[in-house]
């Protein structure tokens, strides 16, 4: 099927799931239709999906990420450090074809639920699917994930093969130490889950640095430093930890940091 009666058909079946309230804003421009449904699923709770419905969004998916460029582990340098396995990467991290892509979600661990949202969060669910959503249900079973900790799903229609589920802290005022041990705790928990899980590569976003509001200088430091400590604790466990910068700013965050390590990028 094409691309075009996939997004009818899956609008047709989720108007009527919602009783038709979503049908008035339908318009006849395919970008238009694909944004209304990427809002609808966005919003729509973890209820069960038939089978057929999630099977036509699978389609959708593949022929999107088929469009699109997806970027594996040998076109990225490793940087000239002491461990030979970090590297700094500015992308989409769902474009990725790594082990594990780590997400910086929310203590419902279920996804973003504001409509078209911009963080990573939605990004991550949207494009592995709704699969992802009944998933995380399944595994957190209605309980509130800790800041700090991390869990481990599949990543569905990812290019990835897991997504690695994380919470940072939420900054209201000032950087507390505990906010700080939160972070390290994120990025720490995650590389022991992907060690026990045999994962031997895997992309970090920069945690908290979005809606979280964590300054993403000292953010960087704290991320690199729990790495490297990572690295040098358990030596030979991962060939390749990648940090996705995404934003211009983040990038020359990060060089600058390996820069004043006086290590090569
Ligand atoms: P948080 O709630 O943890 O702050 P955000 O999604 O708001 O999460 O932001 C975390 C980081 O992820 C930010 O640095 C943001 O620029 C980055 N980010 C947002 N979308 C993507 C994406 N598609 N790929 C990689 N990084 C992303």
């Amino acid at each position: 099927m094409k691309k075009e009666q996939l997004v009818d058909q899956l609008l047709t079946y989720f108007c009527q799931e919602a009783e038709q309230s979503f049908s008035l804003f339908i318009s006849q421009n395919y970008r238009e239709k694909r944004k209304l449904l990427r809002g609808i699923v966005n919003i729509r709770p973890p209820y069960p999906l038939d089978e057929n419905i999630l099977k036509l969004e699978d389609e959708l998916l593949q022929l999107e990420l088929k469009e699109k460029k997806i970027t594996v582990i040998d076109e990225i340098p490793c940087i000239e450090d002491q461990f030979h396995v970090l590297s700094v990467w500015r992308g989409d991290i769902t474009t990725l074809q790594v082990d594990a892509i780590v997400n910086a979600g929310n203590t419902s661990l279920l996804g973003c639920f504001i409509p078209n949202h911009s963080c990573i969060d939605n990004a991550i669910h949207t494009y592995a699917g709704i699969r992802l959503r009944l998933s995380c249900n399944e595994m957190m079973n209605g309980k509130e994930e800790k800041v700090g900790q991390a869990k481990i799903t599949g990543a569905y229609n990812l290019p990835s093969q897991y997504v690695i589920h994380t919470v940072g802290p939420m900054i209201g005022g000032h950087v507390t130490k505990e906010d700080k041990d939160k972070l390290r705790s994120c990025y720490y928990s995650c590389l022991e889950l992907a060690q026990k899980k045999q994962i031997r590569t895997i992309a970090f976003p920069s945690i908290s640095t979005g809606v979280f509001h964590f300054p993403k200088a000292l953010a960087a430091e704290i991320a690199v430093a729990t790495v490297c400590e990572f690295l040098k604790d358990n030596p030979g466990t991962l060939d390749r930890v990648i940090f996705d910068v995404f934003t211009e700013e983040d990038q020359e965050i990060y060089e600058r940091i390996f820069r004043n390590k006086k290590i090569n990028l």
